[in-house]
């Protein structure tokens, strides 16, 4: 039986740290930190993560300001919108929540956006920092996510192999690149490994994370029983249930820990939102 890494439980924990650290600022009439989330269209998925997050907000006393366009909003009225805010003293983090329509360019969105302000982690700037090693980088919120739940497990690192399934920029490099930073022997694969060669080489994996939006990939051959899986992706089955990339009552018996999908990454990752718009709040604040 594997240990179970409880993602709903160290979120809930994340936030009343961070809502205590809120309160304080609140008493010393300091205003509330703020965060900006933009929704173009009317994506199902979009609309409830946005809402998650404005909960989110909520609940630890950030001040959320959200904003939500109609699906044939011009790249430039969005462009605008994140100048606008750019320049809002009462918003420390901007996200614009992914996927785009197809007509707006996601690279010129993601540039926009002020690097200080950049709570997703997206922007070059603080992608290049995180490339370096640089700790002032704004990491994106899902590999930091998964780092926090290693950390809080005491799951060592240093000199471990670690096997990352998936190389978006969201999820996958940022990941591999953290996992680099706390000394881990890093192996990124992608759709055009091999597919007989991925179960021997997520075996070899002391920390196997899979961000592949496959769902029921990682089966018993990919998997030892020493492992740590980190279990990114989300899938949504024909009779609507969430799933992840693991086939979880399959590998769940044979390896160490696991996160569970619901309830593992999501919830984690939320969390780093927070940490990431008390971060740049007391950066700017500072300044
Ligand atoms: P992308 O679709 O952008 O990337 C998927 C990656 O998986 C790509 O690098 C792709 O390779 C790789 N891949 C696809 N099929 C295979 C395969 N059979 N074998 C090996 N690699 C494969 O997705 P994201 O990175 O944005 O998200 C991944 C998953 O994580 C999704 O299910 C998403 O919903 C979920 N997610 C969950 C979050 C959370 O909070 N829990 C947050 C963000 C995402 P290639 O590059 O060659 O195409």
């Amino acid at each position: 039986m594997a240990i179970i890494i409880d993602g709903a439980k160290l979120a809930q924990e994340i936030r009343t740290e961070i809502k205590n650290e809120v309160k304080k600022l609140i008493i010393n009439n300091k205003r509330a930190p703020g965060l900006a989330v933009i929704q173009i269209g009317a994506d199902p998925a979009s609309t409830i993560y946005v809402r998650n997050k404005i909960k989110a907000c909520a609940e630890v006393g950030v001040e959320s300001f959200g904003f939500t366009l109609q699906n044939t909003a011009t790249e430039q009225e969005v462009l605008s919108l994140i100048s606008d805010l750019n320049a809002d003293s009462r918003i420390d983090g901007i996200l614009c929540q992914l996927p785009l329509p197809v007509h707006i360019d996601q690279n010129k969105i993601i540039f926009a956006i002020a690097p200080d302000k950049d709570v997703d982690g997206f922007h070059p700037y603080n992608v290049g920092l995180l490339s370096m090693g640089n700790p002032n980088a704004l990491v994106a919120c899902t590999p930091q996510g998964c780092i926090k739940m290693l950390k809080a497990y005491g799951i060592p690192t240093r000199g471990k192999r670690a096997v990352v399934v998936g190389r978006s920029n969201i999820v996958g490099r940022p990941m591999a690149l953290l996992l680099l930073g706390l000394d881990c022997t890093v192996t990124i694969t992608h759709s055009h490994t091999p597919a007989e060669d991925l179960p021997a080489i997520c075996r070899e994996a002391d920390i196997l994370v899979a961000a592949t939006g496959k769902a029921g990939l990682i089966t018993p051959e990919f998997v030892n029983s020493d492992q740590v899986i980190l279990d990114v992706g989300i899938s949504r089955t024909t009779n609507g249930k969430i799933v992840g990339d693991v086939d979880f009552t399959a590998v769940e018996p044979i390896v160490k820990a696991i996160t569970p999908v619901p309830g593992g990454v999501g919830p984690v990752t939320i969390a780093m939102l927070l940490k990431n718009t008390l971060a740049s709040y007391r950066r700017r604040m500072a300044d």
